[in-house]
């Protein structure tokens, strides 16, 4: 399947997430030519797992191992069948990640878009609202006054405040922070700012999320003072409880937020991508506890919104003009609606990016429901072991790999990915792993060469493993692909033969 092309694209993957106390980042990559079932959380090949203090962009680069990042700056073909084919890198992750890989000064500077340099007192501007900005600067006879237009930016178009490496070279020298470039890039030159693209996954968490805390917060105001006001809340909260058993079940729920002397309404528990689709629905109580004006316009927002994600998940490049039409209009609601003032980030991308995104790339391509899945699959790993591994992070490693070797049907296939897993899976500073590894390394090509031929076979039959790009990580559809019963986990351990001596770890 992958014959055909003439170079193949690579989505490395970076995501944090906690697992027990440890505070791990997990990469991985996958073809993106491999089409979108090489994405779910059972066929990503792991790269790498780091714990990490905190994440940051000089947290990660402290703790990426330079021969790490070295390695992956200088991957530049993949043997398929003995023939090298260029490849070209991509990033996925959440915008959080991206800020930290490509070093910049995040969401609360005055430039937080990932894409472009859009100050952020205009953050809410589309094609729609572009206007003229006047800015008066000195006094007196110094004073000069300008005139600039502010009209919608790009993602890739530099007239149109598109970020760029080269952008951001210059800014680092001029002064810390211009226009919300604050560190060199993790990778170096590896990733352009066009190699990174939303994932509309986070997007819609993220933006059902403040939709919802905008809403109790106007609701949690009654212009009612002692117990008036808390008897208010609590009835206000019953109904939403009810909501939620109706909706959702118990998992969700709202309370009365007793850190907060005002005694707010507060939610406890996280919604899905899934359990928001059942939580936004008609009859959400949005008049029983909004201001008639609110609870109309509350209710246009969350329809609003609804309509642009059916039309992203619609996935129709044919359709971009809808897309962009939907876009720009779910971002004129959110601004009218009286919920906040301001705009989020992933608000400003759906008004200006989104359907840039659309037009140039398969926004499916850049979905992190697999990677996220595969965080639930890492916790899974490491508290399934009845005995703690002595090096968790290298185990779960090794696991993962003997999930991927599961993966194929040919017994040579196996046995190279069962060798890769034994003796190329390695602890930066165990000098025993490294001493294998080095061993292993003129096989390198034989290992990307592996994958391709598991993504032509997984083709096939894993058509339906793919769901909807929109759906999140359902806790339940696919556990019994990732779970690993107890028996299993020690006969890989077994097998694996982990006893390596003298890792302190933090590293993998
Ligand atoms: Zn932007």
């Amino acid at each position: 399947m992958l014959d055909n092309y003439d170079k193949l694209t690579i989505r490395i993957n970076m995501d944090g997430t906690l697992i027990g106390n440890k505070h791990i980042v997990a990469i991985s990559i996958n073809c993106i030519e491999g089409g979108h079932q090489s994405q779910t959380s059972k066929n990503l090949v792991p790269l790498g797992l780091f714990e990490i203090e905190k994440e940051n962009t000089d947290m990660l680069r402290k703790t990426l191992p330079k021969e790490f990042i070295d390695d992956i700056k200088t991957g530049k073909c993949i043997t398929i069948e003995k023939r090298n084919v260029p490849i070209q890198i991509k990033l996925g992750g959440d915008l959080m990640n991206a800020v930290y890989v490509f070093g910049l000064a995040g969401f609360s500077s005055n430039h937080p878009c990932v894409f472009c340099t859009q100050h952020k007192d205009d953050l809410h501007i589309t094609e729609e609202t572009a206007y003229d900005k006047t800015v008066v600067e000195g006094k007196g006879k110094t004073k000069k006054t300008t005139v600039t237009r502010i009209g919608a930016t790009s993602y890739h178009d530099l007239n149109k405040r598109a970020r760029s490496l080269a952008e951001q070279k210059l800014c680092i020298l001029e002064k810390n922070n211009a226009l919300g470039y604050k560190h060199e890039p993790l990778f170096g030159d590896l990733f352009e700012y066009t190699d990174y693209c939303v994932d509309t996954l986070h997007m819609k968490l993220r933006i059902f999320d403040i939709i919802l805390k905008d809403m109790l917060s106007h609701a949690s105001r009654t212009g009612k003072y002692g117990s008036e006001h808390l008897a208010i809340i609590e009835n206000k909260i019953k109904i939403l409880n009810q909501h939620c058993q109706k909706t959702v079940g118990k998992r969700f729920f709202f309370q009365v937020d007793v850190d907060d002397k005002n005694k707010t309404i507060t939610s406890h528990g996280k919604l899905s991508g899934h359990l928001q689709d059942l939580f936004f629905v008609d009859t959400f109580p949005y008049d029983d506890v909004l201001d008639d004006e609110l609870a109309q316009s509350a209710r246009v927002v969350v329809n609003k919104f609804k309509e642009l994600l059916q039309e992203v998940k619609a996935n129709s490049k044919t359709h971009n003009d809808r897309l962009k039409f939907l876009s720009i209009q779910f971002v004129k609601v959110f601004r009218a609606s009286g919920l906040r003032t301001t705009v989020t980030p992933y608000i400003h991308i759906i008004g200006n990016h989104l359907f840039e995104f659309n037009q140039l790339n398969d926004l499916g391509d850049f979905n992190m429901q697999g990677v996220e899945k595969g965080n639930d699959l890492l916790s899974r790993l490491y508290f399934s072991s009845t005995n703690p591994a002595k090096y968790p992070l290298l185990t779960m490693l090794q696991k993962l790999y003997r999930m991927l070797e599961m993966n194929f049907e040919n017994q040579n296939h196996r046995d190279a990915m069962a060798e890769f897993a034994r003796t190329g899976v390695y602890d930066l500073v165990d000098d025993a792993a490294l001493e294998r590894r080095s061993s292993y390394k003129h096989k390198d090509g034989k290992f990307f060469n592996i994958n391709d031929e598991q993504e032509e076979e997984s083709s096939n039959k894993d058509k339906d493993q793919y769901v909807a790009s929109l759906d999140e990580t359902n806790e339940s559809e696919d556990q019994n692909n990732i779970d690993l019963n107890e028996s299993m986990i020690q006969t890989i351990e077994k097998r694996l033969n982990i006893t390596s001596p003298s890792m302190n770890r933090k590293q993998l």
